[in-house]
């Protein structure tokens, strides 16, 4: 047997190489709240309960505590009134496809169920269309990316079982009008859904700091459910969300039980059966430690960092705000002298990660930054990084994508391509290089001229390269 500083040292070693969790210079997948003791606190009830199985809450009761316990605060921070109920899910994806499938279940008079999303709705929301049959109607969004009532309103149907805003939206950090939304949906004794897995948990604060955000939580008439991750801005180790609903009645179709087979009763509110309690756990001693109080601070420190850094982007050439932003995301946009993608590139080889957004919809590239408490005491650097970056971009100019290679896949039906013709594409386009010839895969230092081509491409080849991608990633060592 090795003995465990071995491994445990050598697990360090490995995670050197990923991106950091601490230290407010990762601008995506990651929120930190800059307090070691929040830390310290969440990694050690995760320990503490890694091995306990939320399986079973009669078994398990402290896990079936401190699920309410997190679902009465959630229900409190978004003004919900008596009554309202929640399950504590993984993830935000989780907490989505729970969402989709519930509203699905709770019209089994609809054939064939439908529902309108904004085309500015995470992703989450295909993937439940994909994985449940319910066919998701897009509506395009207006031109400051919010949805377009009267247009939602046109696509509502009597086979609607569910409809959807955001607040805010991932990718330009803007609220929807969920009050006439959910007014619409109300009028048609429709679900309606917030989708607030990235704002639920800071949005409130916003509103007691005294920011102008437009109304979203249980307090609107006619919002039915809400997604809030906790692993988000709730500060909380990966992988807990909260899936709120009105009343104990919408929820009753999310509940899954089969007494169908010779040993025990499934019974289960959430996709997973066995799930480690260490989640859990870890977001309610997180919950606890931050508190209203501290929650509100981190608030004041994540808007703070945001001001900030709007205010400094006159400063930055080449740079304008996508949407002015309603939470603590922004995006980015970059006029023809640079692109976004050498930027990330360039803010990369800075110590900083910002995360590249393609185009879509007409909508030109751009960067994406999901800004937390930490981030504050580091605002002047990130400006620095960010002007010094623009400049390296400029300099460069545009990344160019040989002509040749985006009419040939352009040509292309994704749907039609062999696993060979895959390889031959993953090479040409850079994602692929030569191995490292231990069976791994190079990945490229910089990914300007992966993305530049894959901006290039249309979605769906862009969804069958990456696919390719990740099969040719995922292989047994
Ligand atoms: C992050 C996010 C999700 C998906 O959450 P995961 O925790 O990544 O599964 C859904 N909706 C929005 C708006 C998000 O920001």
């Amino acid at each position: 047997m090795t003995t465990d500083n071995d491994v445990l040292a050598r697990l360090r070693e490995r995670q050197s190489a990923d991106l950091p969790v601490h230290g407010g210079r990762t601008l995506a997948y990651v929120y930190d709240s800059g307090l070691a003791e929040v830390d310290r606190v969440g990694r050690e009830a995760v320990a503490a309960y890694a091995g306990s199985n939320g399986l079973d809450p009669t078994a398990f009761p402290s896990l079936l505590a401190m699920e309410n316990e997190l679902v009465g605060f959630g229900l409190r921070l978004l003004d919900a009134p008596d009554g309202a109920v929640g399950t504590v899910t993984s993830g935000g994806t989780e907490s989505v496809l729970l969402a989709v499938q519930t509203a699905r279940d709770s019209r089994p008079d609809v054939a064939r169920p439908r529902m309108v999303l904004p085309t500015t709705v995470h992703a989450a929301f295909h993937k439940a269309a994909h994985y449940f049959g319910v066919e998701p109607v897009f509506v395009p969004v207006g031109p400051d990316h919010r949805a377009d009532v009267v247009a939602t309103a046109a696509a509502i149907d009597d086979s609607t079982v569910l409809v959807v805003a955001s607040a805010p939206s991932y990718a330009h950090g803007v609220v929807d009008p969920v009050t006439e939304i959910a007014a619409l949906a109300a009028q048609r004794g429709i679900r309606c859904h917030v989708d607030a897995c990235i704002g639920g948990w800071v949005l409130p604060y916003a509103v007691r700091l005294g920011r102008d955000v437009p109304a979203w939580t249980f307090a609107v008439d006619g919002v039915t459910s809400i997604s809030v991750d906790l692993h988000k801005y709730g500060y909380a180790p990966k992988g807990t969300s909260l899936l709120l609903h009105r009343t104990a009645e919408l929820r009753r179709p999310q509940f899954f039980a089969s007494a169908l087979w010779p040993g025990y009763t499934m019974l289960n509110a959430t996709m997973q059966s066995t799930k480690s309690g260490g989640p859990l756990a870890g977001a309610w001693a997180v919950v606890q430690t931050l508190g209203d109080d501290g929650y509100l601070r981190m608030a004041q420190e994540v808007f703070g960092a945001v001001d900030e850094i709007v205010a400094g982007l006159p400063s930055v050439p080449a740079l304008s705000l996508v949407a002015r932003p309603d939470s603590t995301l922004v995006a980015l946009a970059t006029d023809a002298t640079c692109d976004p993608f050498t930027i990330c590139d360039e803010m990369a080889a800075r110590d900083w990660y910002v995360q590249p957004q393609m185009s879509f919809a007409g909508e030109p590239a751009t960067i994406h930054l999901s800004v937390s408490a930490a981030t504050r005491a580091h605002v002047p650097e990130f400006l620095d990084a960010l002007r010094a970056s623009v400049a390296a971009a400029v300099a460069a100019g545009p990344v160019v994508v040989d002509p040749g290679v985006v009419d040939f896949i352009k040509a292309l039906d994704p749907a039609a391509l062999t696993d060979a013709d895959f390889d031959g594409l993953l090479a040409a386009s850079g994602l692929v290089g030569e191995g490292d010839g231990e069976g791994g895969l190079a990945l490229p230092e910089r990914m300007a001229g992966v993305n530049a081509l894959l901006d290039l491409a249309s979605p769906a080849m862009r969804e069958a390269l990456l696919i390719a991608f990740l099969d040719r990633l995922s292989r047994p060592v």
